[in-house]
């Protein structure tokens, strides 16, 4: 279980691998049961707070190495980096690597826990409240160098109105307007393109309670430009 004081903080990634502390006051205790784990190559749950109450869990983790002279345990968050020869001495190519997989790694799953939660469960288009149908959107996509994991650029949305936001067949203004693509508007089929989507076109995004967890308006109107445009 870990707890970073903000969903940012990095130092625990700061040398390529998520290090993970001794339980305080000791070197046995807990510490044995993940010592054992990491002998017999046993996968962990890497539980990681968000918010008071509320944990985001990351699996599979596997401990690959034990420093005692930190007093850290050092953890594969993917399984990418269980076999890297010595985790405690990474070369400057195998540290980049093992950094970048470890942040997108933590950040991903972070984003989703927290902008999910912000929305209260729920859809923001179709208000659908089914945790395991929802996803956390980027606005800004999170390979370009603004498109960080944070709330504020982020829109929990269901899986369909996910899939539609990406491919620019449902678009969001800055004022927080849903647009439906007019191809999309003129075309007759089932109930999903009727209800699920034509439906929705002119309706309110429904926003988070605390005002700063809303979405960029500057970054919705970039996206909005390309939907516009496409
Ligand atoms: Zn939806």
């Amino acid at each position: 279980m870990s707890s970073p004081d903000g969903p940012y903080d990095d130092e625990d990634v700061a040398g390529g691998l998520f290090r993970y502390d001794y339980r305080a006051g000791t070197v046995e205790g807990d510490n044995t049961k993940l010592r054992r784990a990491m002998d017999l190559q046993l996968p962990v749950i890497l539980l990681r707070k968000f918010a008071s109450g509320s944990y985001v869990p990351i699996f599979p983790v596997y401990l690959i190495d034990d420093d005692r002279g930190r007093r850290q345990f050092v953890v594969a968050v993917d399984e990418a980096l269980r076999f890297l020869h010595r985790p405690s001495e990474l070369s400057e190519v195998e540290r980049r690597y093992a950094e970048r997989v470890t942040r997108h790694r933590l950040h991903q799953s972070m984003f989703r826990g927290m902008v999910v939660h912000a929305y209260e469960i729920r859809c923001a288009v179709c208000r659908l409240r089914h945790g395991e149908l929802l996803d956390a959107a980027h606005i800004t996509a999170d390979s370009e160098e603004t498109g960080l994991a944070v709330v504020s650029n982020g829109v929990s949305l269901c899986k369909i109105h996910h899939a539609a936001y990406d491919r620019n067949l449902m678009g969001i203004s800055p004022d927080y307007r849903v647009a439906i693509n007019r191809r999309l508007l003129d075309e007759v089929d089932g109930p999903m393109l009727r209800h699920g989507l034509q439906e929705m076109h002119g309706s309110t995004l429904v926003l988070p309670r605390s005002h700063r967890q809303h979405p960029d308006p500057a970054r919705l109107d970039a996206r909005y430009q390309a939907f516009l445009a496409s």
